[in-house]
């Protein structure tokens, strides 16, 4: 397989990420998705859209899986809304993980990927053990149908997401690496991360950000690529070194300003492809 195929995040109904009908023009062989909602995962949905993708040559890697009433409105509410670690909502989205993972399977796509939410890096927080019992679940389910599950990064230190991982015991959890997500939560410096991660490295967002005054407290600022604190060339040279040579996926968190969206996705897919002619 090709090195690096380049990839964008994309949706395909109205959810996160860029529409179909962009990626025709961006020219790209791969996408990530964020999950359609629940009443468009029919059997017949995965083939309009399977059909529509191989016209234009473009292969799904990953399914991403998001809640109706998650919010990245700031830090705290990251924190109360988003993933399995809210209790309220634990139960049905571990459900409806399992469905998303369903869809991803009807579309042949081997991956799925989530936001957990802030696991407690305290084990012996009783809520530990319950993400860790409803992540068993989810991970034992997709098992059943030859996929893994990538947590995406971002909102635990390297050490705290390696401590869980261990802590898991299954074979089919790996991680989705987000370097800007380290540095929008303020949660590590992310190339050190991702020498830290890399073993456990199977799908990577390209994305950019400028730290904080206050990391942790409040967002760092999204940046279009190159153009934040990541470093893109010294982001590929450490992928290389830790061997991760599957899909670059930019993604780009503007879906209110599309036609900027467009724009700088389009500039972010050039400066990949002149950083992988130039490492090799
Ligand atoms: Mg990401």
């Amino acid at each position: 397989m090709e090195k690096w195929p380049l990839g964008v995040f994309a949706s395909i109904d109205a959810g996160l990420g860029v529409k179909l009908d962009v990626l025709k023009e961006l020219g790209v062989p791969t996408i990530q998705i964020h999950a359609p909602s629940r009443e468009q995962r029919t059997q017949a949905n995965a083939q309009e859209s399977l059909a529509r993708l191989e016209a234009m040559g473009i292969r799904i890697t990953c399914v991403f899986g998001g809640f109706d009433g998650e919010s990245y409105a700031d830090i705290p509410t990251v924190t109360r809304t988003v993933g399995l670690v809210p209790e309220a909502t634990r139960a049905e989205r571990t459900q409806e993980m399992k469905e998303i993972a369903d869809y991803a399977h009807l579309l042949g796509v081997d991956t799925v990927a989530l936001h957990l939410g802030f696991v407690p890096e305290d084990h012996h927080d009783p809520a530990f053990q319950d993400i860790l019992a409803v992540t068993r679940e989810v991970c034992d389910h997709c098992a059943q149908h030859g996929q893994q599950v990538n947590l995406e990064t971002g909102q635990e230190t390297a050490a705290g997401l390696l401590q869980f991982i261990q802590a898991m015991e299954r074979d089919n959890l790996f991680i989705n690496f987000d370097p800007a997500n380290m540095i929008l939560y303020g949660s590590g410096e992310p190339l050190e991360a991702l020498k830290q991660l890399g073993p456990y490295v199977r799908s990577v967002h390209c994305k950019d950000a400028k730290w904080a005054a206050n990391p942790g407290q409040e967002w760092g600022t999204e940046m279009p690529l190159g153009e934040g604190d990541v470093d893109m060339e010294a982001y590929l040279r450490t992928l290389d070194e830790v061997g991760y040579h599957g899909p670059l996926t930019v993604e780009r968190e503007i879906p209110h300003e599309p036609e900027r969206q467009k724009a700088e996705i389009g500039h972010a897919i050039r400066l990949l492809n002149e950083l992988k002619t130039k490492i090799g």
